[in-house]
């Protein structure tokens, strides 16, 4: 089925066995002796080298193998004469499938601003960066699915167009089929919903955890993975108005179990990168090495894949949001003035630079914050026994912040009604979700991975934009 990918022609034990390649060329470079062509067909971050004698060809044909075209090779498959490649291909044949006028092909062999790219996203994966970091993603999704599938989790589509508007107030992209030049109006003058598609107002997801819950109620434990969106405005490194989001659920799990589960599944899908993402791994490093090679030693980060093992062999920190205060009040920039919001008390939200004060400064690894005043967390989270702070947990990671937001949720029906009015939510519109806690409920938790959160930590890059194929965020749906 198909060709050969060059990732297993580049293993394959060298035998004057003919071959075919097909890919697009990285370079051509031209001797006395031979015409090296460098094909890459995006299996692997190698390039096959094919050579070919000079005068073989016609000058026109070799005119339109340039970088970016599209080539059928055919040839010996032969021990390489030069250094850095095993094999390469003898040509005897090249049919030009596509050609790429080097005018006018944005993508010369030359390092490009990754700012550039993200103007030329439908031709960013042909970069070495890029397809690294596509073929991460992939390995890192992968490994999600199997991390499940073998902890007994079913995977559970919840939906992508929701009605209700419970989590994401003000934040949520609006689906509507109505006329928006001509719109349906009540007597009262407001626009009338009832003539709309769903019948109601409807939104895209911003979470599929509500639904999930639902799941987990029956099936004890399930996942989502799913597209995510949020209309807020930020203009961050860390936030996309489109994103995947990885929610597992779990029935009979209480706030300990969840935060052992956050770990243990992001330890083990860090590591399936380590061992399956080698060579991208390592190009990857290699070039944020260059990038730091200016910055004075002790400005450096650890190398990539340091990181990754670090934070791999190394148990998280856990403490609870009012010892993280304690800490936070204490510190050199607190005390200094450096924090940009300075912490005033207990009850504050925490920002990112005092969350990356704590994992980046005072811990040194990845920290877990837990019990968290109720004010500041959503409406599901169950009390604990103070009445003030909730039983969520979030997980800081260094040079991301947050990556994973969870908690246990309240089972008592009484108090999550309560809740529910308390933040002036109408129970009506989430009836079927109080009625998990009228019917047989149960203790249960669960929590939220940002999945491009993920991806950029595993390949240390700094903008999320530059970890999904094609980033949405204001002002930009492009591609
Ligand atoms: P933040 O405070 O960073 O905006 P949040 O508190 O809104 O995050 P949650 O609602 O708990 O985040 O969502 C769970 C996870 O989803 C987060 O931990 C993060 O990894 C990811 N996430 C949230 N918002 C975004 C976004 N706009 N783009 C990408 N990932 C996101
Ligand atoms: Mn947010």
């Amino acid at each position: 089925m198909g060709p050969l990918q060059i990732k297993d022609i580049l293993q394959t034990a060298p035998e004057n066995q003919s071959v075919v390649v097909k890919g697009w060329v990285r370079t051509k470079r031209e001797s006395k002796n031979a015409i090296f062509i460098a094909l890459n067909d995006g299996s692997t971050i190698n390039n096959i080298q094919a050579v070919a004698e000079p005068g073989q060809f016609s000058a026109e044909l070799l005119l339109t193998v340039t970088t970016g075209s599209c080539l059928k090779v055919t040839g010996q498959l032969i021990a390489s004469q030069g250094a850095g490649q095993t094999v390469e291909v003898k040509i005897t044949d090249i049919e030009v499938y596509g050609t790429a006028d080097p005018e006018e092909y944005p993508l010369q062999p030359k390092k490009h601003s990754l700012e550039f790219l993200r103007e030329i996203a439908h031709l960013r994966p042909r970069t070495n960066t890029f397809s690294a970091i596509l073929r991460i993603r992939h390995a890192l999704a992968f490994a999600v699915h199997q991390y499940f599938n073998e902890k007994g989790f079913f995977y559970l589509h919840t939906p992508v167009i929701t009605a209700s508007d419970a989590e994401g107030a003000g934040e949520m992209f609006r689906v509507t089929t109505l006329d928006l030049n001509n719109l349906p109006r009540t007597e009262e003058g407001a626009i009338n919903f009832k003539e709309d598609f769903f019948g109601r107002e409807a939104n895209l997801t911003v979470s599929g955890q509500l639904e999930g819950e639902l799941g987990a109620m029956a099936l004890s434990k399930i996942y989502t993975f799913g597209p995510t969106f949020r209309a807020e405005n930020s203009n961050t490194t860390r936030h996309l108005a489109e994103f995947w989001m990885i929610e597992p659920e779990m029935a009979f799990f209480e706030l300990e179990d969840n935060m052992d589960l956050a770990e243990d599944f992001v330890k083990k899908v860090i590591t399936y990168a380590l061992i399956n993402c080698k060579d991208d791994l390592n190009f990857l490093q290699n070039r944020l090495t260059e990038e730091e090679k200016n910055k004075p030693q002790n400005e450096r980060s650890l190398p990539l894949l340091e990181k990754l093992a670090f934070v791999v062999d190394n148990p998280f920190e856990r403490l609870t949001y009012t010892q993280a205060i304690e800490i936070l009040l204490k510190s050199k920039p607190q005390k200094e003035g450096k924090f940009q919001f300075p912490v005033t008390g207990w009850g504050i939200d925490l920002s990112s630079e005092h969350e990356r004060y704590l994992v980046e400064k005072h811990f040194k690894k990845p920290v877990i914050l837990t019990n968290y005043p109720r004010e500041i967390k959503s409406f599901y989270m169950k009390l604990d026994e103070d009445g003030k702070t909730v039983r969520a947990m979030d997980v800081l990671f260094p040079g991301i912040g947050e990556i994973i937001g969870g908690s246990q949720r309240e089972e008592s029906y009484e108090k999550l009604l309560g809740r529910v009015k308390e933040i002036g939510i109408d129970p009506e519109n989430l009836w079927w979700y109080l009625e998990t806690r009228k019917f047989g409920t149960a203790p249960h938790s669960g929590f939220g991975l940002g999945f491009e959160r993920l991806v950029q930590f595993v390949t240390g890059m700094g903008n999320i934009r530059d970890v999904i194929p094609f980033p949405r965020y204001p002002k930009s749906a492009e591609f």
